[in-house]
């Protein structure tokens, strides 16, 4: 079932009119949860230098604080939950937390986007304990090019992960590619292709401007317009927009198995359509991806009271801005996505 009829089906949060908006009317539903900024790649527009241990070590939500945020988040009607990181899979109770997280009443959807670390070996096992949608990203079918933007020669291993997710039957399995100008664009064609032959949905990102890539951003950016152009070249035809979807813009083909998305932040009116917040592992609430820092929830963490937090997470979102302020080269105070989940 996809997100519009799982929405369409689904109670309003308890107490009916209770549903989580801000002062502009957005609607949101769906929690990227980051469980760890700890990642093992080294991608270019990430963390080109790999993770860096701090001095202290990272304070990550135990799995118990994990589950009284999710249950406050709830409470205020948000019924999708994307495990995310870092590299979510290096927490040793990675399963743990996906038991722990779909267990929550109210939690319709648990989803995880991963670089595919032990895809092949845990795919089905991840299936098993709730997660029914996952994103994987590959953001190179070629060996080489794959080893250089990620650091690691392990593309056959994702690739055998991909296998091992289908044959796991997951609900929804999507393929996370960032286009970059000269080093992977003349590839969109022949990742087209592959998806188009499988029943996997393909979603080109945008490169998107942190604190620490700004010169990589001048240069690799790929406007996704161009990348629409490209697709609408060869036949691929834009979906109509589903009621309540999320930023990225859908695309068909008649003759594909697969959808593609572009998932664009640049584009006018990107933010219209905002319909998620973002915890990050050391439990700040990020009203936005570019903003600038996040609210520490953690001291409402502490103890049983999931009914103080959802209060002071609704006061907090009835803030919100409208809009990110990307075109004014702000990019907030996001040192890399791997900080807060992407
Ligand atoms: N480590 C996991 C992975 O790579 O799939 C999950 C976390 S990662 C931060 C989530 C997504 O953000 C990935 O698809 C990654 O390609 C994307 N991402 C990270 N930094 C980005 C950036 N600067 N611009 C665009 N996408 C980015
Ligand atoms: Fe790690 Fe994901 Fe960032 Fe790549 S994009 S460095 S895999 S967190």
């Amino acid at each position: 079932m996809n997100d519009h009829r799982i929405r369409d089906v689904l109670p309003l949060a308890s107490g009916g009119s209770t549903r989580l908006s801000d002062s502009i009317g957005r609607r949101f539903e769906y929690l990227r949860l980051s469980l760890t900024e700890v990642c093992n790649f080294r991608c270019t527009y990430c963390l080109p230098e790999g993770y860096k241990k701090p001095c202290n070590l990272p304070n990550e939500l135990s799995v118990e604080e994990v589950r009284r945020a999710v249950t406050a988040f709830a409470q205020l009607g948000l019924w999708k939950v994307r495990l995310t990181g870092g590299e979510p899979t290096l927490r040793r109770d990675f399963e743990d937390v996906v038991r722990t997280v779909s267990q929550v009443p109210g939690i319709h959807k648990v989803a995880m986007t991963t670089n595919g670390y032990r895809l092949a070996q845990r795919a089905k096992a991840w299936r098993d304990c709730g997660v029914s949608a996952i994103n994987i990203s590959v953001d190179s079918l070629d060996p080489a090019r794959f080893s250089a933007i990620t650091g690691h020669d392990r593309l056959a291993e994702v690739m055998r992960g991909i296998d091992a997710a289908e044959a796991a039957g997951f609900e929804s399995i999507k393929l996370n590619a960032v286009l970059m100008r000269g080093v992977n664009d003349d590839e969109l064609e022949t990742m087209v292709e592959f998806v188009a032959a499988r029943d996997l949905s393909l979603r080109f990102i945008e490169v998107m401007r942190t604190n620490d890539n700004a010169s990589f951003f001048d240069e690799r950016h790929v406007a996704g317009q161009s990348v629409i152009d490209r697709l609408e070249a060869v036949g691929w035809q834009r979906l109509p927009r589903e009621v309540g979807a999320g930023p990225a813009v859908e695309f068909g083909h008649p003759e594909a198995k697969g959808r593609i998305g572009i998932i664009a932040p640049y584009s006018k009116d990107f933010c219209a359509s905002c319909n998620r917040l973002r915890l990050s592992s050391d439990g700040k609430l990020h009203l936005c991806l570019f903003g600038d820092g996040g609210f520490d929830l953690r001291p409402l963490l502490a103890e049983d009271s999931e009914t103080d937090l959802a209060e002071r997470i609704r006061t907090l979102v009835g803030a919100k801005a409208p809009a990110h302020r990307l075109h004014e080269g702000n990019s907030g105070a996001t040192p890399h996505l791997a900080s807060i989940g992407g």
